[in-house]
């Protein structure tokens, strides 16, 4: 998808703060962070949302936990927890059609989310 944000960042066409690239996904500061620690996890190749994964998908979204939970290390917040979120549509919020996996952490998260 050459016009999505998503992918340019991943192929380095946009910039971001990355804090970690590998052959299969990217993990970058948001730009409107929600909380102390808000990263997001995004596969390098474009998939539009987690409505688009099927059983082949299993190692891609197992690279992207893994991904963040070492995030969540580095960011030290593996301690006091997380969230890990997955918008899906509009009444989810997703603005941006391109998956990704948000890292929210660093403080209390309410929940239920609004
Ligand atoms: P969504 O609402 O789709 O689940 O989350 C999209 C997220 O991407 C939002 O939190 C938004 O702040 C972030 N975002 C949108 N555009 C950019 C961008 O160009 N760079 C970065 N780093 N984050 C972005
Ligand atoms: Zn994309």
């Amino acid at each position: 998808m050459s016009d999505c944000i998503f992918c340019k960042i991943a192929r380095g066409d946009v910039p971001a703060q990355i804090v970690h690239q590998d052959g299969q996904v990217t993990a970058f500061r948001d730009v409107n962070p929600q909380a102390p620690v808000h990263l997001l996890v995004i596969p390098n190749q474009h998939v539009g949302s987690a409505a688009e994964l099927g059983p082949g998908n299993g190692p891609l979204l197992a690279a992207m936990l893994v991904v963040a939970n070492r995030m969540a290390e580095g960011e030290g917040v593996a301690g006091t927890g997380y969230r890990l979120v997955l918008n899906v549509g509009a009444d989810a919020g997703q603005s941006v059609p391109h998956l990704h996996l948000h890292l929210l952490g660093g403080r209390p998260l309410a929940w239920p989310p609004g």
